[in-house]
């Protein structure tokens, strides 16, 4: 398993890998205020708004939904942070951000705009970077993997990877999780991995290029939809607590355990292979998720 949920800043998880030249950029064009969206528990938002705390920048989060009676899980850690919050209603994903954005401008602030999920070309280049990492961790292990899964919702990672698995000969098959349906808007999901990668790797200047076959999604496991826990995530989530004392959060790791559980129960990943879990963090939202967790 890699460990992304232990990144480090503000418990952790993969958007930081993205923040790391997010934040770069924003500092480099000398801009005072981080401004971003996503849903209320929103992990991205969260990490956001603890890099924006570490840079000494201010950060103004856009998120769906109504402000709650009480702050618990991410949103309570945005609140600590320090964030100011937009509430938008049926809109969670950062809809609103160009006119929040502009009332900044107007106020003499200087405003810089984290896309959806950290997912950009820049965002992405932290996933390039993160499979060099995994394989010097690989080699200097004596190690190699047939298959890396992950859970992937803005694509961000997996186009990342796509490239990074390219540039730095790493073996292993790409199984991202399918974790919204709706994540790219018109384009196939697929098609936006395939897209955010070419312009990642054509930002950093290398020749390699994708196509549909560099990139698996599989929507087999949506269940009820984008945040809603049944009992694959359920089951998932207990089994990797109980065996391994690891936590996995309810959106995203415990969905994207619970497919890989079932590749395993139904033949199609065996002892054969050597499986790397990539856990991209999320456990703030276990506390929020807390009665659809447990069931007495
Ligand atoms: C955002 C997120 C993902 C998905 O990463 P994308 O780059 O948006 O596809 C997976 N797991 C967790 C915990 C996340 O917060």
């Amino acid at each position: 398993m890699k460990r992304d949920d232990q990144t480090g800043l503000g418990l952790g998880g993969n958007k930081t890998r993205k923040l790391e030249f997010l934040v770069g950029e924003a500092l480099t064009q000398g801009c005072d205020t981080l401004i971003t969206g996503g849903a209320a528990q929103s992990n991205h938002c969260r990490q956001t708004a603890a890099a924006a705390a570490a840079c000494g920048l201010a950060c103004h989060l856009v998120l769906g939904g109504e402000a709650p009676a009480t702050a618990e899980g991410n949103f309570l850690l945005d609140r600590l942070f320090g964030a100011v919050i937009h509430w938008t209603g049926e809109l969670r994903k950062g809809e609103r951000i160009p006119e929040i954005a502009e009332s900044l401008r107007s106020a003499g602030r200087k405003p810089y705009v984290v896309p959806y999920g950290g997912s950009n070309t820049t965002g992405a280049t932290g996933f390039v970077e993160a499979v060099r990492e995994l394989a010097d961790q690989l080699s200097q292990l004596g190690e190699s993997v047939t298959h890396i899964v992950f859970a992937s919702s803005s694509g961000g990672t997996q186009a990342g990877l796509t490239v990074g698995k390219s540039l730095f000969g790493l073996s292993g098959e790409l199984l991202g999780i399918g974790i919204d349906k709706g994540a790219s808007g018109d384009v196939p999901f697929a098609e936006h991995v395939v897209r955010l990668a070419n312009a990642t790797a054509e930002r950093l200047g290398v020749r390699n290029r994708f196509s549909a076959s560099d990139v698996t999604i599989r929507n087999e496991y949506l269940g009820g939809g984008y945040g809603v826990v049944g009992e694959l995530e359920r089951r998932a989530i207990q089994m990797v607590a109980q065996t391994e004392g690891i936590l996995l959060d309810p959106v995203y790791t415990g969905r994207a355990m619970g497919g890989l559980i079932d590749m395993i129960e139904r033949g199609e990943l065996s002892r054969t292979h050597s499986v790397l879990f990539w856990h991209t963090g999320g456990t703030p939202a276990l506390f929020p998720y807390a009665r659809d967790l447990i069931r007495s």
